[in-house]
């Protein structure tokens, strides 16, 4: 590479794309087609950058050096006044940038010392706020929406009850003693402690995998209460207080990791969620494994309160149904529903460990993005066709039913078959039970399944969870499309999130990626896309 700046075998400063935040990295190559270098981190991620991304490391630390210098007087003063701050101190944060290997120095690392090279763009900022804003907004009106006697979409907008009526203490209390219930069940020291994927420390976290227990301890509880005669119901007439209760309180743990994750080492930061811009960053999420002592905040979230509460919420919507219609049982559809969703989420907790290798887990920091995503999104918009039904029945046939049972059954088999193969791969490629599938190595070390269900497409698990996606909506009927929301929101959300997965593991895998996109060229349905 005899005309360009950084040549093969450099040790350079490159910087996370979509961050601020920059790392140890070796040039090794330059494509001049298309003007990028192809670069190693030191975890073996391979990335393409462009050359304003990249500096040498002795031009990385006079920037840092003269970024300091350029502090306010005021800030500086206060500093050298401290008697804990030493030089020492102030050469170590130095080091600490420039070397990611540095993991003691790491520590003293804090987000105001990460150099910020470009200012975060103004569409960034406008997307958080949109994204603030419309996400609450979203779910009260299709909680309204779906609440009218006649739900269609032509009757926009839902009439808005009094706002004071969205706020119940009572609502909010149960909420609160939910999460804190789910955290006991979470902390107590039963179940299988299982090993988080290696993090860029090469740390690897330990996680109480133990949600099996915590469901099964739960619908014991709810049984118990039932019994006791606790009025389900409840949930159905409470369901905006409820909403808004969970809604404040994803809000507060947002605002709660955010101030958290500005004393955090970098090393334990989302590469994502840098950018420096305050909402962008609250929202997006910063730190990734946040935790309180053990206590893991984002497993926790993810696959505990919203989640074995979404169930609670299906079958408090079924016993709403069957007082509203005076059925002595639940109808048929409001028993398929409860059932599917049921063993979708039994399944996910059952596997739990299979999450530990999920996007969510590995790459996405903890904010608002996801707190909402666990805590309002999941249990008050997935649960929209239990609702609906409570007051539109929709009568099915036996050959409907059957149809239907069918479609679960199949989407079940992919989603599961395909994401077991997949978690057991990464856990142990030379497991001898995966002995006949094919697969490609790959510059970072680990290798791409190309056979079995990831050489069919390549997201046969999304292709499964799309088919379950049908059937949780079809016992609604076509009479109305809201209940079908959850299928088309689900289409959207994979598609997308399907491409984010190519365009991040084109990053990761660079050359290997693309024989693999050859081998399998089809994302998610096969023969169709
Ligand atoms: P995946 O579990 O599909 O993980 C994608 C990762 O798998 C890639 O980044 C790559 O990571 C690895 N990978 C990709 N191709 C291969 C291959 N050929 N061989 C080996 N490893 C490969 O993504 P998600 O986390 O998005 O989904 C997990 C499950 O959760 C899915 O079943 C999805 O449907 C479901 N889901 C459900 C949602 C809901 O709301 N109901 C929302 C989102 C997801 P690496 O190489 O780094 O290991």
């Amino acid at each position: 590479m005899p005309t360009v700046k950084y040549q093969r075998g450099d040790t350079v400063m490159g910087r996370w794309p979509g961050s601020n935040l920059y790392y140890e990295v070796k040039v090794q190559r330059f494509d001049s087609k298309s003007q990028l270098y192809t670069v190693i981190y030191k975890d073996g991620t391979e990335l393409e950058l462009k050359e304003q991304d990249i500096m040498n490391a002795l031009s990385f630390q006079s920037r840092l050096r003269s970024r300091s210098r350029s502090r306010s007087p005021g800030r500086r003063r206060s500093r050298s006044r401290s008697p804990g701050r030493s030089t020492r101190r102030s050469s170590s944060r130095t080091s600490a940038v420039t070397t990611e290997s540095a993991p003691t120095a790491r520590k003293e690392l804090k987000i105001k010392d990460v150099v910020e090279v470009r200012l975060t763009p103004l569409v960034r900022q406008i997307r958080a706020y949109f994204w603030l804003l419309f996400l609450p907004a979203w779910v009260f009106f299709l909680l309204l929406q779906v609440n009218q006697d006649d739900p269609s979409l032509m009757n926009f907008p839902p009439p808005l009850p009094p706002l004071e009526s969205f706020w119940d203490v009572q609502a909010f209390g149960i909420i609160v003693l939910w999460v804190l219930f789910q955290g006991l069940l979470y902390v107590l020291p039963i179940g299988k402690l299982s090993e988080g994927m290696p993090l860029r420390s090469g740390e690897r976290l330990k996680y109480r995998t133990n949600g099996f227990f915590a469901i099964t301890v739960s619908t014991i509880a709810v049984g118990a209460a039932v019994y006791q005669g606790v009025d389900l119901t409840y949930i159905h007439s409470h369901f905006l207080q409820l909403a808004l209760a969970a809604l404040l309180i994803s809000f507060l743990l947002s605002v709660y990791l955010y101030a958290r994750s500005r004393s955090a080492p970098t090393d334990q930061l989302a590469l994502g969620g840098n950018s420096g811009n305050v909402l962008y960053d609250f929202f997006k999420g910063r730190e990734l494994n946040p935790r309180i002592k053990n206590f893991d905040l984002k497993f926790f979230c993810e696959m505990r309160p919203g989640l074995i509460g979404w169930c609670v919420i299906n079958l408090g919507m079924a016993l709403a149904e069957m007082k509203e219609q005076g059925l002595e049982t639940p109808s048929p559809a409001m028993i398929l529903v409860n059932v599917f969703q049921l063993l979708y989420v039994v399944d996910g907790l059952w596997n739990e460990e299979a999450i530990l290798t999920t996007m969510d887990l590995m790459h996405d920091g903890f904010g608002f993005m996801l707190a909402f995503g666990d805590l309002v999104w999941v249990p008050f918009t997935y649960t929209l066709q239990a609702y609906y039904l409570v007051s539109h029945p929709n009568p099915l046939s036996h050959l409907t039913l059957a149809l239907i049972v069918t479609i679960k059954l199949v989407g079940f088999y992919i989603f599961r078959k395909s994401n077991s193969e997949k978690n057991a791969f990464r856990r142990n490629p030379a497991d001898p039970r995966l002995s006949h599938l094919k697969s490609i190595p790959t510059a970072t070390g680990k290798s791409l399944l190309v056979s079995g269900w990831w050489g069919v497409v390549r997201h046969p698990n999304y292709l499964g969870d799309l088919i379950m996606a049908l059937a949780w909506s079809l016992p609604c009927g076509f009479t109305h499309l809201l209940p079908w929301y959850y299928m088309i929101y689900f289409i959207i959300l994979l598609v997308h999130r399907d491409s984010r997965d190519m365009s991040e593991c084109r990053r990761k895998y660079g050359l290997a990626w693309d024989q693999y996109c050859r081998t399998v060229p089809y994302r998610i349905i096969p023969r169709i896309y």
